[in-house]
């Protein structure tokens, strides 16, 4: 069986306390490999390598950490199918999908940081004739990041690339149940050629490895992704230590249909966004509002085109829809369908394990995609999140009741908006509570924009210049000029 091994000081290193975490194939139900379940001491490792690599690095031109990155990006793409199947292996998502998004993704943001840097600029005030302000943006020192299961190279990188780029040096954790794309990300940071100890990532469990990042006194930035109750963990820790932090958190993201929408791209596109890799995306419309007038044709059309999804193998090119996570991750999804079911749910579609596609498979984590109605607003189903192949749908009387409804969880992070009317568009976008509106779309990435969550789904917003900032501290330079 293989085992996977940390990057730290340009090495690879198995854990010091010889722990180990078996990984599984969602698909199979079966371990693989083994990674590290690191302790506080192989952070601290991590941590002091990366001190030590970081007055070099951010002092480095930034020329050069762009080429370094560009490299990296340039190794990811030609590394395209081995970490896509890798992908595909660890999650249980289609490889079409990790080929189509996730590994291309990945380079892209290491391509994005690495050339944002060339062109960065800095604010300047002038005060008055002799005296002008200059804000120097420099590093923060160590990056302690910390990423989830769902999209294990794409989010890993959506950190790294900002961290590195603005000079910081970091110490990372993958999520210890899809640690393999991390593992084979080291074997390009060492061949692409960075100095020992700028990019090291540990395996190892939240509860440990990812606790000792957060307490460890020499690592003030904390960038995290992951569910809200483990987001509020790290707050209460890093918040009296005044560590900067970032939070991407859970949704319970709105998708709301109105009567004059494109019918057929909102049918088509409230089921990508259902159920795109199993509806694991913190970004999934897993709750779905239509005007009445639509309501019985739109759950119709919805049901025809989940049917038609194919469902299968994570490794068959055509499979559009595969395994849940882990046999944990299904166990919660089951519970949370059971309780919609107590809750007085019509179970329209799904509801079940899955039958196994092939025979390959017959031990692995399937779950049908689920389609719950005829559920009250304030009950925990339309509440919290569930986080897999599990979508409600309800509908709404008129725009005053679609957006009290969109704005009616503890959550806000996206939602979706489907009308021809520009200005309800506009009206409603600017009234609903979430970091991020998409109107007839979903999912489309500028990775210049603005990403991260109201309410209960964050703190911080991360991509662009957002990212930029939240990496470097500002430094107000005041100059006065004296005549004789
Ligand atoms: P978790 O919160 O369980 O874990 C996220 C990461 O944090 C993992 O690496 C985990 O390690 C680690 N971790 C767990 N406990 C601690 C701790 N006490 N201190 C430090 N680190 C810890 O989330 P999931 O991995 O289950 O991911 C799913 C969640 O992520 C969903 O709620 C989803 O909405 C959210 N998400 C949010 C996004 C956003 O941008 N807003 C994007 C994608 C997902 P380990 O896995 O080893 O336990």
């Amino acid at each position: 069986m293989d085992r996977l091994t940390n990057l730290i000081d340009g090495e690879r290193r198995t854990p010091r306390s010889g722990d180990w975490i078996d990984v599984h194939e969602p698909a199979t139900g079966k371990t693989y490999a083994q990674a590290p379940n690191s302790s506080a001491e192989d952070v601290n490792d991590a941590a002091s390598a990366a001190m030590r690599a970081f007055p070099a690095w951010s002092k480095a031109h930034p020329d050069e950490r762009s080429r370094l990155m560009l490299r990296l990006a340039e190794l990811i793409d030609a590394n395209l199918e081995p970490l896509a199947q890798a992908e595909s292996r660890d999650t249980g998502k289609p490889i079409s999908l990790a080929r189509r998004v996730d590994i291309p993704r990945a380079a892209a943001n290491f391509r994005f940081f690495a050339t944002a840097i060339l062109h960065g600029d800095s604010e300047f005030h002038r005060t008055d004739d002799r005296t002008l302000n200059y804000t120097l943006r420099q590093p923060r020192g160590v990056a302690g990041l910390i990423a989830p299961w769902n999209l294990p190279l794409y989010l890993f990188s959506w950190k790294l690339a900002p961290a590195l780029a603005t000079g910081n040096t970091c110490v990372g954790k993958p999520s210890e149940v899809t640690p393999l794309t991390a593992h084979l990300l080291a074997d390009l940071v060492i061949e692409a050629g960075f100095p020992p100890g700028v990019l090291n990532i540990v395996h190892g469990a939240g509860a440990t490895t990812g606790a000792a990042i957060v307490e460890h006194p020499d690592i003030p930035t904390i960038s995290f992704t992951g569910g809200t109750s483990t987001g509020q963990a790290i707050a209460r820790v890093a918040g009296p230590m005044f560590k900067r932090i970032s939070l991407e958190l859970g949704g319970k993201n709105p998708n709301v249909i109105f009567a004059d929408a494109d019918f057929d791209l909102a049918v088509k596109s409230a089921v990508r966004a259902a159920f795109t890799n199993q509806g694991q995306i913190c970004l999934c419309g897993s709750r779905i509002l239509v005007e009445q007038s639509i309501y019985d044709q739109f759950i119709d059309a919805f049901i025809a085109r989940t049917k038609a999804l194919c469902i299968g193998d994570p490794m068959d090119d055509s499979t559009e829809f595969g395994a849940l996570v882990s046999a944990d991750h299904r166990d919660k999804i089951e519970a949370a369908v059971n309780r919609a079911r107590d809750e007085g749910a019509d179970v329209r579609l799904g509801g079940n394990r899955l039958e196994a596609p092939n025979d390959r498979c017959r031990d692995g984590y399937f779950y049908e995609p689920t389609v719950l109605t005829n559920l009250p607003m304030s009950c925990a189903t339309r509440q919290e999140e569930i986080f897999g192949p599990v979508v409600t749908i309800s509908s709404f009387a008129d725009e005053t009741q679609a957006i009290a409804d969109a704005n009616g969880t503890p959550y806000g992070l996206a939602s979706m908006i489907f009308t021809s009317d520009l200005d309800r568009a506009h009206r409603v976008a600017a009234q609903i509570q979430t970091g991020i509106v998409w109107i007839n779309c979903w999912m489309v990435r500028d990775l210049r924009t603005p990403f991260g969550g109201m309410k209960q789904s964050g703190v911080g917003r991360e991509g662009g210049q957002d990212a930029l900032k939240f990496f470097t501290e500002p430094k107000n330079v005041c100059i006065q000029t004296h005549d004789e």
